[in-house]
């Protein structure tokens, strides 16, 4: 990845992030971006003609560098680059040769792909194995009307089947559903499914690989990655507005600027330990557990970011649309994902059953 790429990437970003920050938001211009910068691509494997961004153990530094980056300069945007690089990873783990070489081509010629594994709980997604048709619907969809091929999973006996869909039906995907506070832009609403007909060969891998590890919990350092490239911003936020008002030497100002950084740091050391560990070549299942702390690291350390920033502003912190205020609304809410006392439950049952130091896992 080059600097001058990716600095130009965050500058764009960034300055198109807070007029994005509404229920309509539109990110086709980023996405326009990453894919003209060829990061879309880039998470392909470098068999497939990739740079292998999340899916060759090489490129897993520079998967983590640019989640962070689109982290700093839009959430949303890094939210849809995440669920993008998701996908492309578990294509190359788990898909067949047909649906590898057409999924692949469709990214080389410019698609963006989402993972989408939330049923509306409502109507959860069910394959009838007869017709070969969906019913039901995904809630939580982000990118409604971006997203080009969506991988959604379908629950049975022997654990959730995967699917690469088509998802560009505009008369299937409800934005309006989706009314948070935050990541507003990212479009995460409904998209219905009822009487989709699934080819055979759609089918992504076999019943239950989707919850294979160190890659299901494993993966989740790259939300992480995007969450930390937020605290950062808010922490460059911070220093410069400190200096700006000539408050930067006083103590109790500088105190808030340390345990910002420390936590910034902490936060960034363990998502690359985890990253690295998960990634590597024949990694163990065990390792999975890394990601899980270090999503417990990363989510402690951005409060404690966004407490000193918040605390170090005042009511500077709280204008309406700055960008201080949209990344600590957007951050907060991202923060939510996904079902994080069950993570770190099973954080401690690996770390019950493992015999050894952290250090060797
Ligand atoms: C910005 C954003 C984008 C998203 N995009 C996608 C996407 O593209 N695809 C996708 O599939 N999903 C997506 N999601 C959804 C995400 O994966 C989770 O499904 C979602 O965050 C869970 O929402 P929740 O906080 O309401 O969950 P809850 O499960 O209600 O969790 C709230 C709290 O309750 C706890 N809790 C959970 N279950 C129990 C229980 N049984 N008893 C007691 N406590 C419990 C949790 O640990 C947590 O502390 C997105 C979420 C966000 C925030």
């Amino acid at each position: 990845m080059s600097l001058s790429s990716r600095d130009s990437l965050e500058t764009a970003i960034g300055a198109r992030a807070a007029g994005a920050d509404h229920a309509r938001g539109d990110l086709a211009a980023d996405i326009d971006d990453l894919r003209t910068q060829g990061w879309l691509a880039a998470c392909l494997p470098r068999d497939a003609g990739g740079s292998g961004w999340g899916t060759d153990a090489d490129g897993t530094q520079n998967a983590l560098d640019a989640l962070r980056t689109i982290g700093r300069a839009n959430l949303s945007v890094a939210r849809l680059f995440e669920g993008h690089m998701n996908a492309a990873k578990l294509v190359t783990l788990y898909a067949d040769e047909q649906l590898r070489h057409e999924t692949f081509s469709a990214v080389r010629g410019g698609a963006l792909l989402g993972v989408w594994g939330a049923d509306d709980p409502s109507e959860p997604l069910t394959l009838d194995a007869a017709s070969n048709r969906l019913r039901g619907a995904k809630r939580f969809t982000s990118g409604l009307g971006l997203v080009n091929h969506a991988i959604v999973s379908v629950a049975g006996e022997d654990g959730p089947q995967l699917l690469v869909v088509a998802t560009d039906d505009d008369q299937r995907s409800d934005a309006s559903v989706w009314q948070m506070g935050g990541m507003r832009a990212t479009r995460s609403g409904r998209y219905d499914f009822d009487g989709f007909v699934v080819e055979p060969h759609q089918k992504l891998g076999r019943p239950g690989d989707y919850l294979r590890e160190p890659f299901f919990e494993g993966g989740i350092w790259r939300y992480c990655a995007a969450h930390l490239g937020a605290a950062e911003a808010l922490y460059r936020a911070m220093r410069t507005e400190l200096v700006a008002r000539g408050r930067a030497g006083d103590p109790h100002q500088q105190r808030r600027l340390v345990d910002a950084a420390i936590s910034t740091e902490t936060a960034r050391l363990w998502v690359t330990r985890a990253a690295r560990a998960v990634e590597a070549d024949r990694a163990q299942p065990e390792t999975a557990a890394l990601s899980l702390l270090a999503r417990d690291v990363t989510e402690r350390s951005c409060r404690i970011v966004m407490e000193n920033v918040e605390q170090a502003l005042g009511m500077g912190a709280h204008i309406a649309g700055s960008p201080v205020e949209r990344i600590g609304r957007d951050l907060s809410l991202f923060l939510c994902q996904a079902a994080p006392d069950a993570k770190r439950a099973r954080a401690a049952q690996t770390l019950i059953t493992i015999d050894c130091e952290l250090e060797f896992l």
